[in-house]
């Protein structure tokens, strides 16, 4: 059963049964090196062109941990409100892959590098707290790429390609305790968690944690239990769900699988699934293995990690502002709404703004840049604000210049219209394109002078004291100056002339 036709509805699902679930989220750190080797771990390059014996796991080479990919994990225990284990060792993971040469995923089992620790999320105005079971540090895998074939994957496929540049970068894996009792928020909070881990993932600088690039994924168990029952149903687990809003359809979509499978007095199988963002279904992937079936065993080849309580203190005081309250600070210092904060969330426009203030701007002009003129060209361009060619000083500058009265705001639609284009600064552009506005007195008096001249009923009423047709005048005059001029002060200058206060 795969499509949503024969599916029981969301609310008669919830009628019957409690969901819980299980979030573990992979991010990708952002360390110069790989996790036991020295190789780069820059995205992009020539396939297999950043490799080496220890990634490749060629016989007799012989890893070393990277302290940066450990400190990383540390900050990220600390940050969930973590246990940091005193002493931990690495894990072999054994299975076979092609895009794993070594056979085993270096990975953590019994003793993780974080453990016990939590996650405050709101939604719809509740904060709920998610439990965190550990977080452990481990190794990505190469990348396959399977060739011939409908689907892009390995089956029908003629022959697949590996490239082992990503084998090896260093990966977090946070796990969540079960999480229980949200009841028809499930798919809320669930999507809420992963944001939330996101901001502070990048808050804490150690990945840009983009999930749109598989820097950050994230695999979702769910399970369902009839209301009353304390014993666990059994659950599902979505594979590599990698958007925010894929993390909440794979949930929503998954109880109402699970609700009408248990309905129908069928057994939910504990297997892997895939999420399809075309329907938002999930169809079954493989039969899931236990722990056991892996043969974990201590790494012989690294020795334990026992990180010192100064070092852990040291970096406790390296950590940043915790994004939720982060985002009330922000909200009551710009003195806005809780839905025009959701906006500027939402749009991932609240670290340009603050950068944009700290360069001169002031909050409100700030923000409707950001979120007019920019979202728009962003969403135009299929990209996020932030990946926009301008940066926030460049937005504070057309800003002040607006501020100055030296731009109008269709002009400086246009300078930031030409900074995007690659013209430059906006006084390069403002220069290039000629786009000040005419304060010269002298050329808007030419230019009041010509329009009262030609509507002479206009004027009659105005003078009148019907000031409508103003409207009219100021339009000829912007024409003359073409947009260039401050219409404001054109009003003025008209009603001076006039004699009309
Ligand atoms: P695995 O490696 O098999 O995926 P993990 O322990 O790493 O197992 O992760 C399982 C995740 O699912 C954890 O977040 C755990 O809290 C959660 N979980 C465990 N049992 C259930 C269940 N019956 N229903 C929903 N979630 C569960
Ligand atoms: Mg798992
Ligand atoms: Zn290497």
């Amino acid at each position: 059963m795969t499509s949503t036709a024969n599916l029981m509805s969301y609310e008669d699902a919830l009628s019957s049964f409690d969901p819980v679930m299980g979030l573990e989220v992979h991010v990708e750190l952002g360390t110069a090196t790989k996790m036991f080797c020295g190789c780069a771990t820059e995205f992009g390059g020539e396939p297999n062109s950043q490799v080496c014996p220890t990634c490749l796991g060629l016989p007799g080479a012989l890893p070393v941990v990277n302290r940066t990919a450990v400190e990383s994990a540390i900050r990220i225990g600390l940050a969930l409100n973590c246990n940091i284990a005193e002493w931990c060792r690495f894990a072999r993971k054994n299975y076979f892959y092609p895009d794993m040469p070594k056979n085993f995923q270096t990975s953590q089992y019994d003793e993780p590098i974080a453990f016990d620790g939590y996650l405050d999320v709101e939604v719809q105005g509740k904060t709920y707290r998610v439990g965190i079971e550990r977080a452990h540090m481990e190794e990505d895998t190469g990348k396959s790429t399977h060739v011939g074939g409908a689907t892009g994957r390995i089956h029908g496929a003629d022959y697949s390609l590996l490239d082992y540049n990503r084998c090896g970068i260093p990966l977090i894996e946070i796990v969540t305790k079960p999480i229980e009792g949200a009841g028809e928020l499930a798919p809320e909070i669930a999507k809420a968690y992963v944001a939330e881990l996101r901001d502070l993932i990048k808050a804490l600088g150690v990945s840009e944690a983009r999930m749109e690039l598989g820097q950050m994924r994230c695999d979702a168990n769910l399970s369902l239990r009839p209301h009353g029952q304390e014993k666990f149903g059994t659950r599902s687990e979505t594979k590599n769900v990698n958007s925010l809003r894929s993390v909440e359809r794979a949930i929503r979509f998954e109880i109402q699988r699970h609700a009408t499978v248990l309905t129908d007095g069928g057994t939910i199988v504990q297997e892997t699934r895939h999420f399809h963002e075309d329907d938002g279904t999930t169809t079954a992937g493989r039969v899931k293995e236990e722990a056991e079936d892996y043969r974990y065993f201590p790494e012989p080849d690294l020795v334990p990690v026992a990180p010192s309580r100064d070092w852990v203190e040291e970096l406790r005081g390296t950590l940043p502002e915790v994004p939720s309250v982060r985002r009330k600070r922000l909200q009551a210092e710009w003195g806005i709404s809780d839905f025009d904060m959701q906006s500027l969330v939402n749009a991932g426009a609240v670290d340009a703004i603050v950068d944009t203030v700290a360069a001169g701007a002031d909050s409100d002009a700030a923000r409707k840049w950001w979120l007019g003129e920019l979202a728009r060209s962003a969403n135009e361009r299929g990209v996020e604000v932030t990946a926009l060619p301008i940066t926030p000083a460049q937005v504070a500058r057309v800003a002040a210049l607006v501020k100055a009265g030296e731009l109008n705001d269709k002009l400086a639609r246009q300078v930031i219209e030409g900074v995007l284009a690659g013209e430059g600064d906006p006084d390069q552009v403002v220069e290039k394109r000629g786009l000040k506005v005419v304060s010269d007195e002298g050329a808007l008096g030419a230019a009041i002078d010509q329009a009262i001249a030609a509507q002479a009923d206009a004027v009659a009423k105005i003078q009148a004291g019907n000031l409508g047709p103003v409207g009219a005048l100021i339009g000829a005059v912007m024409k003359t100056t073409r947009g260039q001029a401050d219409a404001a002060r054109v009003r003025e200058l008209i009603l001076e002339k006039l004699g009309v206060s």
